[in-house]
């Protein structure tokens, strides 16, 4: 199967999808430690990138992931908005001169991006965000080429290792963004980016893996 960017409209709406099914669940967990509105951050970023879907699937990955990138910079908001930009832009910087998407480039630019996220976050692993998904699933993703692993147990491994990170998150203490007012209390709720990141991650293996 070849990753070109024709694959985003349906993506976008397997994410989009699977979103909205899981509305309630994440509201919960962002009223628990920080102000309930990740969600619907996340739907305004989505339904912008919904619409613009026939536009992207013309694109190549590097003018596709910025124009992501600058779209989710521009009509999410929170902090996640931010992240999430930040993640496609550097991506697409990154890609710049790796046209080709090979495993292994994939791997790098992938990479790149959550470096450029822990720079603008000032965060990094166990501080209990997004970035405690992002991180093992990029280890994994680097891990499974140098193993020469086949493209389904890629897939594979990047599905269980998102939802370990996710789950993860449930014991750590908040160190960084709105959850770290909460201080010892965060400790006992899943983070709300860690767990929409797992998601995203997980509808992408699913819609691949067909
Ligand atoms: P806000 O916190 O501004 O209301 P959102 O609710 O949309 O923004 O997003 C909150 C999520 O963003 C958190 O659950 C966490 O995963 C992530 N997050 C917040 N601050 C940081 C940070 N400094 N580094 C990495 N991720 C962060
Ligand atoms: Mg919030």
């Amino acid at each position: 199967m070849q990753f070109t960017p024709e694959l985003l409209p349906a993506l976008l709406k397997t994410i989009s999808e699977t979103i909205e099914k899981n509305t309630e669940e994440v509201t919960a967990l962002d009223q628990a430690l920080g102000d309930g509105d990740h969600v619907t951050n996340l739907q305004r970023g989505i339904s912008a990138l919904t619409t613009q879907a026939p536009e992207l699937s013309l694109l190549n990955w590097v003018e596709a992931w910025q124009k992501i990138g600058m779209t989710l910079l521009t009509t999410m908001g929170g902090a996640s908005g931010s992240l999430f930009g930040t993640l496609f832009i550097s991506m697409s910087k990154a890609g710049e001169e790796q046209l080709d998407l090979s495993q292994q480039n994939f791997s790098d630019i992938f990479f790149q991006g959550v470096e450029s996220v822990k720079k603008r976050g000032k965060s990094d692993a166990g501080d209990k965000t997004m970035l405690d998904v992002l991180i093992p699933v990029s280890d994994c993703i680097k891990q499974g080429i140098k193993d020469s692993v086949t493209m389904p147990e890629l897939l594979k491994s990047v599905y269980e290792m998102a939802i370990e990170g996710m789950e993860n998150t449930c014991g750590m203490l908040a160190t960084k963004g709105r959850a770290s007012y909460m201080q010892e209390k965060s400790i006992g709720h899943i983070d709300a980016g860690a767990r929409t990141s797992q998601l995203i991650i997980c509808a992408i293996v699913n819609e691949l893996d067909r």
